[in-house]
């Protein structure tokens, strides 16, 4: 399908995400990411007035509209002062975004060009109000360019791990969504860090993505509209935890028995399923919040009666939310999304045990939107006997995986 370009995308560097491979990263600090006291003492040691910060901050954030991507959008700014803004930091640290329309206009996914030429993907979600619920238009993006865990499911897992995203290069991805949905009269509602990469591994820059996301005088968006996710980063989650209720926290289960996890989330090696849900339910005592489990479902891989009875046991009693996923087809696996009855037959299971499901639509499948598969394309297609070996160590892992659980 071909792409709605919003500014045109040069070529990625061939066969690599990699910033090795590409032009060299832009010094200049994104504004969207900086702490409104340090802008305003670069304005004081230039001898500015102090309302200058306030000026660029109200272009920037334009009330969570988007805002501005360079200084000569800024005509409250004398044009001298406006080019040593320009000189000093970046208005977007997105050189680049390729839009692809989905879903008949109800998913839009976007790959964006960091200045070191990484690509990163975001993916806008259009909710048509449906009974009591109102409209909702949501962002999911990304943390990392790439990612380490190494998911076999997952697009991004394939690119491998590139650099963490510096905290602009996270809040400009809301901001270009938001001026997508501004533009056709609409306004974002949610963001959701389920994007390529893993939050709790690059978490200081999440927190202040989410607390410039937050702030009133900044992006404006409440936290309780702020979902972020996490594969399972143990130490993350306890210091989440201390630090107290910050926005959603939304793990990704996908299986309940440890030999099955540690083939569908390699980190589970490091931090055994009980010890990640252990964390995530002192989260929900501490803070009050709800955790969402996020289960994509495989065919024949992790949807058995076993499985949901497993599950079931694992979050029995526990301040929870599971949401089911038929899983995106991804080309370098042999697996395929379970069918409905057995995911229905899954929620069943779980809701005997009292515990509350949604079975969640999946988005976007034409346009790619599994995380990373855009991005994947570009870096290109491994080579067939390559793909052939995977698909062979998948299915030899996750078979023996199921023998060692009795699935
Ligand atoms: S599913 Fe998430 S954690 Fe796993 S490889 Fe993909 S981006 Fe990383």
């Amino acid at each position: 399908m071909p792409g709605v370009t919003e500014a045109q995308m040069p070529d990625a560097p061939s066969g690599s995400t990699s910033p090795t491979a590409g032009p060299v990263r832009d010094p200049r600090p994104g504004l969207s990411g900086l702490e409104p006291d340090v802008l305003s003492a670069w304005f004081a040691d230039r001898s500015q007035p102090g309302y200058r910060a306030r000026q660029i901050a109200d272009a920037v954030w334009a009330g969570g509209s988007g805002g501005a991507q360079a200084g000569a959008e800024v005509r409250t700014l004398p044009a001298a002062l406006r080019d040593e803004v320009d000189a000093a930091f970046r208005f977007d640290t997105l050189t680049a975004t390729d839009v692809r329309p989905g879903d008949g206009g109800q998913t839009e996914k976007a790959l964006h060009r960091l200045s070191d030429g990484a690509l990163v993907e975001s993916v806008l979600m259009h909710y048509p109000a449906r009974g009591a619920n109102r409209q909702r238009d949501t962002v999911c993006i990304s943390s990392q360019a790439g990612c380490a865990v190494g998911c076999p499911f997952c697009a991004t897992g394939e690119l491998g791990f590139s650099r963490d995203l510096e905290t602009a290069e996270i809040v400009d991805q809301v901001r270009a969504a938001a001026r997508r949905l501004t533009a056709s009269g609409r306004r974002l509602t949610n963001v959701v860090f389920m994007g390529m990469g893993e939050p709790l591994l690059n978490l200081d820059r999440v927190l202040e993505a989410v607390t410039a996301l937050s702030d009133p005088h900044r992006f404006g968006l409440g936290a309780r509209h702020i979902t972020v996710s996490t594969s399972g980063v143990v130490p993350g989650i306890r210091r989440l935890t201390a630090l107290g209720p910050q926005f959603t926290l939304a793990v990704s289960l996908h299986a309940a028995r440890d030999p099955l996890r540690d083939v569908l989330v390699p980190l589970n090696r490091r931090w055994p399923v009980a010890e990640v849900v252990a964390a995530a339910r002192d989260h929900a005592e501490v803070t009050g919040r709800r955790i969402s489990y996020e289960v994509t479902l495989i065919d024949g891989v992790n949807d058995t009666p076993a499985d949901a009875a497993a599950m079931a046991d694992l979050l029995r009693g526990d301040l929870c939310h599971v949401n089911l996923i038929p899983m995106n087809p991804v080309a370098h696996t042999p697996w395929r999304a379970s069918p409905m009855d057995r995911i229905e037959g899954f929620a069943a299971r779980l809701r005997q045990d009292r515990i509350a499901v949604t079975i969640r639509r999946n988005r976007g499948q034409e346009i790619g939107a599994a995380c990373g598969q855009l991005a994947a394309e570009r870096a290109g297609e491994p080579a067939a006997p390559v793909v052939a070996r995977r698909r062979e160590l998948l299915v030899r892992d996750s078979a023996a995986a199921l023998r060692a659980v009795g699935g």
